[in-house]
């Protein structure tokens, strides 16, 4: 008798990127076939080349604003810029991506009856008046602002999410990702932890946006990653959403601090303009994960992450100019 193979094929949208490089890297070794779609906005094929060899493993350029139709068993939809001055960039297309993109990874999802988890985001709580930000809130967002085209982009993405899930029983995951940081974030990425190793690595200024005392809370992408995988295996009676982060929290200034100690630069701190609709602070409640994510707890601290993501740029930077 033809034996099944057990293995699922899972599609991965926004897989060229940071987070969705690590993941394909998570299912690849698990067993599954995995097909990674990029239209290769803020990805680069030098996250997944190591990849590109396995007979387990399909790249396909799309953008998911337009239909795909292809044969899945599950779906993780990570595919948008998550870096304010990239997603910034092109405003309209940000939305076009969270919106229609769910849309149209939501519609193949029901076509072929698969389970889909989107990446949503702690930006959904916006500019937060409750600390440490738990599920229930439902979040203070400015609907015009410079950062709208990603929150409110996100936020209609979950109400998707929920209303296919009510009205069409699909299986679905959503997950609320704090600020996540490691290896294969592009140099220009623009987020902070990047921005700040880069920098201490260059010996340039290190660029404090405001006076530095706004926090956030960052969770390394191992971390992450294995979250992720554990909410996509949880039971159909559990949609989320579910926060997913580490809940150290640093203002600005100490995470600059400690690049500048453990890199041993000498860069200097310099004062840049807030941005508009920056949040003050963030911290995520994950009780609800560690009660649904068998026993799901981030285990790398700042210092030990910071010390990985500086070995990475280190090698990048030294290896290639045009990094
Ligand atoms: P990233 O920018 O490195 O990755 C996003 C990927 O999506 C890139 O490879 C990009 O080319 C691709 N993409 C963008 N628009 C696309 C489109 N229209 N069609 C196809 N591909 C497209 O960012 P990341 O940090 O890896 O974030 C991945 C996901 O996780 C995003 O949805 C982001 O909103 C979410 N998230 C990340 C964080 C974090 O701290 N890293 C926090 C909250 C939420
Ligand atoms: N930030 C900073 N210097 C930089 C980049 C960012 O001080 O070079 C600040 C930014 O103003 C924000 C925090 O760091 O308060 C986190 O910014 P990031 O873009 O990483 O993510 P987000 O604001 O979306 O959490």
């Amino acid at each position: 008798m033809r034996q099944y193979n057990p293995s699922k094929r899972i599609l991965v949208t926004g897989g060229a990127g940071f987070l969705g490089s690590h993941l394909c890297d998570r299912l690849i070794a698990a067993g599954h076939d995995v097909l990674c779609v990029d239209n290769f906005f803020t990805g680069t094929k030098r996250n997944i080349e190591h990849l590109l060899p396995s007979p387990q493993f399909e790249l396909m350029r799309h953008d998911v604003t337009f239909p795909l139709y292809v044969e899945v068993d599950e779906i993780f939809n990570l595919a948008c810029p998550a870096s304010p001055i990239h997603y910034q960039h092109d405003p309209v297309q940000t939305t076009k991506t969270s919106v229609h993109g769910a849309i149209n990874m939501l519609g193949l999802a029901k076509r072929v009856r698969a389970k889909i988890l989107q990446a949503s985001t702690s930006e959904v709580y916006g500019d937060p008046e409750i600390h440490p930000q738990v599920e229930q809130y439902w979040g203070r967002v400015n609907p015009i602002g410079i950062r709208s085209c990603y929150d409110e982009g996100k936020r209609c993405a979950e109400t998707l999410f929920f209303d296919y899930h009510r009205q069409h029983k699909l299986r679905i995951k959503v997950a609320r990702i704090f600020n996540t940081y490691g290896p294969r974030m592009h140099t220009n990425d623009g987020r902070v932890v990047s921005n700040f190793i880069v920098q201490a690595l260059r010996g340039q200024d290190i660029t404090i946006y405001g006076d530095g005392s706004q926090t956030r809370s960052f969770c390394y992408v191992d971390d992450l990653i294995e979250a992720m995988l554990r909410l996509m295996a949880t039971g159909d009676d559990f949609p989320g959403p579910v926060n997913i982060g580490n809940p150290g929290e640093f203002s600005m200034l100490e995470l600059a601090e400690k690049v500048i100690e453990l890199t041993g630069s000498r860069s200097k701190l310099v004062r840049m303009p807030l941005p508009a609709d920056d949040p003050k602070q963030r911290r995520p409640d994950i009780s609800l994960a560690q009660e649904h994510l068998g026993g799901w707890t981030p285990r790398t601290q700042l210092d030990e992450g910071l010390g990985k993501t500086i070995a990475y740029f280190d090698q990048l930077l030294s290896g290639t100019q045009a990094a």
